[in-house]
């Protein structure tokens, strides 16, 4: 049935003819998962071996979901989706860094972004991801309650200094900060520093998110506790359904704990509806970004804020869209004046790697998320022909 997402031409109006062509091919190729599986081992070795093709993922793939080398590379795009009422979260790409001469060198950099967003009314938030800033192995030790040693004590001692040091620049700034989820094993660490940053820098206005996985089936815990608990905090959420499902259920079966996601795509769902019906029923007190794909969702989201008689434009709601998918969400309701933003993945072309290959193993393991992208593709392929004919 058409909807407020049917609408191809105002989709695609950035997009020049060339440039659906390249997205139809691609979404060829992601549909197909024997093509993802060959391109994910090519795109692999090309890292290992340091193999010239860079010059091909980059006309390709890495131009249609990146945003460039750096951030002058991504300014005309920002500038262009801000013509149509779309903002850009610039999202630094930091894959590989695992040492703590990456991590200090991952917190300047986020440091910097956030000077560099703090005057550009296009760019409202900006986001980090924890295990950028510090080691796995510490996180997870802090989540099963394990006791560090001396070393390990240094190191947690620097990953909170740079929490708090990214939050309160960001604060500063007044430059919202979202904080990216991960896998469970480092998830609770996470959520603990999250909620000293939310009590400590949300005093007036929400400035620093969480990322809540509604994968999980103990989310809906995790979220009333908070509110009943901390009743005079106010709290950032941006709902996700979760990145990681393919490893949390490997990792379970692997070390034969029960699994934290929902047993299937439905239950994830009604779990995702139940959070957005309980963020509303709570706005008072959370501000919250619905980060999704998902079109029932989002006019979930549509009908509730008409329901409670919320502008359009209330900086309380947010929508987030990754850059280069559904940019029928993120235009048609940024033409009907809604928050919306696209997150940006920039950096070097080895460093996107690993980011482009999970793009495609999701999409082409989502059923029906590449089947939708090319379907609208190929729609605005024929609108634009039968215009010209
Ligand atoms: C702006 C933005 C920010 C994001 N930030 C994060 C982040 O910080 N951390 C993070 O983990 N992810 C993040 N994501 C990714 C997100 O979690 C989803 O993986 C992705 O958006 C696909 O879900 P969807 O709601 O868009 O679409 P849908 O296609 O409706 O849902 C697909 C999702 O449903 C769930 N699912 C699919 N099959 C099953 C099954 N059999 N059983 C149970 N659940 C199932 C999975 O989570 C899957 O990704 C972000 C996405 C966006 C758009």
């Amino acid at each position: 049935m058409p909807n407020l997402f049917s609408n191809t031409k105002d989709a695609f109006l950035l997009k020049s003819d060339s440039e659906l062509f390249r997205a139809k091919f691609l979404f060829n190729i992601i549909n197909n998962r024997f093509l993802v599986k060959f391109g994910a081992y090519v795109a692999n070795l090309t890292l290992k071996l340091k193999l010239p093709l860079k010059p091909i993922i980059k006309a390709t793939v890495y131009n249609h979901f990146c945003g460039g080398e750096d951030e002058k590379q991504c300014e005309l795009t920002i500038q262009n989706m801000f013509k149509h009422n779309v903002y850009s979260v610039l999202d630094f790409s930091t894959e590989d860094f695992n040492n703590e001469s990456d991590f200090d060198l991952c917190y300047e950099k986020k440091i910097s972004l956030i000077e560099y967003s703090k005057s550009k009314k296009e760019i409202p938030f900006t986001v980090f991801k924890p295990t950028c800033i510090g080691r796995a192995s510490i996180f997870e030790k802090i989540s099963l309650n394990n006791k560090l040693n001396e070393n390990e004590k240094e190191s947690w001692s620097r990953i909170k200094n740079r929490f708090h040091g990214i939050c309160k620049k960001a604060k500063d700034n007044n430059v919202k900060i979202l904080i990216d989820a991960e896998e469970f094993f480092v998830q609770k660490a996470i959520d603990k520093l999250a909620l000293e940053m939310m009590i400590k820098y949300n005093k007036k206005q929400v400035i620093v998110y969480n990322t809540v996985q509604m994968y999980r089936h103990d989310r809906m815990r995790y979220l009333k506790k908070l509110i009943l608990d901390y009743p005079e905090v106010l709290f950032g959420f941006k709902l996700v359904r979760g990145a990681y499902m393919e490893k949390e259920r490997n990792r379970a079966l692997k070390y034969n704990y029960k699994s934290p996601i929902c047993k299937d795509k439905l239950t994830t769902d009604k779990n995702f509806d139940t959070a957005i019906d309980f963020v509303f029923k709570n706005l008072n007190q959370i501000n919250f970004i619905c980060g999704s794909h998902n079109e029932l969702s989002t006019l979930k989201i549509l009908d509730l804020m008409s329901y409670y008689n919320i502008d359009v434009n209330d900086d309380r709601v947010w929508f987030g869209q990754l850059f280069g998918m559904s940019d029928n969400i993120s235009f048609n309701l940024a033409k009907s004046s809604y928050n919306v933003f696209k997150i940006i993945p920039f950096g070097p072309v080895k460093n996107l790697i690993p980011y482009l290959i999970r793009r495609a193993q999701e999409n082409s393991s989502v059923k029906g998320q590449s089947g939708r992208e090319l379907n609208l593709i190929q729609k605005e392929i024929k609108r634009r022909k039968l215009k010209k004919s």
